[in-house]
């Protein structure tokens, strides 16, 4: 199984034109990828979530009608005075499937190692599945100290029987910026986390986020280990999302 996700982070996108543009390219193609052999997921806010519900629901094709939906963050907390926050069970409430947790953004905003597991927690407590997001930027990369970096990220995670559901390893420096990373940088950051998964035995997919497009798709699926991308901006758009996803062979 390969997996395709979308993050709209707080973009707004024409819902109607996006189901259009992305049911054109499947009808177009004869070999566009089946809903076994792809697992498509949208990051979204609330307000989207409740109409592109709506449409999945309808949907005659079965590619489009398979798409899941998961929320872009999630509280650490149960439920309380937290302004602005949504907890797990809230999401589980308006059927929602899962969450991001741990993107860059939110890094940036407070988000700790130790905020972040308490929301892996929450989402397992709830049932709901985490797509979790790790990756270093640009000084640490240049100081070569990626590695140690990336395992004190995976081990703040995985513990007390935490594992992510999905895991994007997302260098910062390649978030919205245009460069995605070379090949090599993401072979040798898949070698790094499939070791420590071997390690704690986990079975976990693992996917590469950052400037992922449709001219570097087929590479980046290509490098061993991994199982599917992470996608910012050349998901808000059906037509660009969709030719993403029939590049994309199991
Ligand atoms: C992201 O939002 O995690 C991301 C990878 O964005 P982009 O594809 O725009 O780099």
């Amino acid at each position: 199984m390969r997996y395709l996700i979308a993050n709209w982070k707080m973009n707004s996108v024409d819902l109607d034109a996006w189901e259009r543009e992305f049911i054109n390219i499947v009808s177009s193609q004869n070999n566009f990828p089946k809903s076994d052999e792809l697992k498509l997921i949208v990051c979204l806010n609330l307000y989207d979530y409740y109409i592109l519900s709506e449409k999945i629901k309808t949907s005659k094709h079965e590619i489009f009608n398979k798409i899941s939906l998961f929320a872009q963050d999630v509280s650490h907390h149960d439920e309380g005075a937290f302004t602005g926050q949504i907890s797990s069970k809230f999401l589980k409430k308006a059927g929602i499937e899962g969450s991001i947790i741990g993107h860059s953004e939110l890094r940036e905003n407070g988000d700790t190692e130790n905020i972040v597991f308490e929301k892996g927690l929450k989402l397992k407590e709830d049932a709901l599945s985490s797509i979790f997001c790790i990756g270093e930027d640009l000084e640490i990369l240049e100081n070569n100290k990626k590695k140690s970096f990336l395992l004190n990220q995976l081990q703040a995670f995985c513990k007390k029987n935490l594992s992510p559901d999905l895991l994007a390893y997302e260098p910062i420096w390649a978030i919205g910026s245009g460069k995605e990373a070379d090949s090599e940088n993401i072979a040798s950051a898949v070698s790094i986390i499939l070791d420590f998964f071997e390690k704690k035995k986990i079975d976990c997919p693992i996917l590469y986020g950052g400037s992922v497009s449709k001219n570097n798709i087929e590479e980046i699926i290509s490098i061993p280990g991994i199982d599917g991308c992470l996608v910012g901006n050349s998901s808000l758009e059906g037509e660009q999302f969709a030719i993403i996803a029939s590049k994309i062979k199991s």
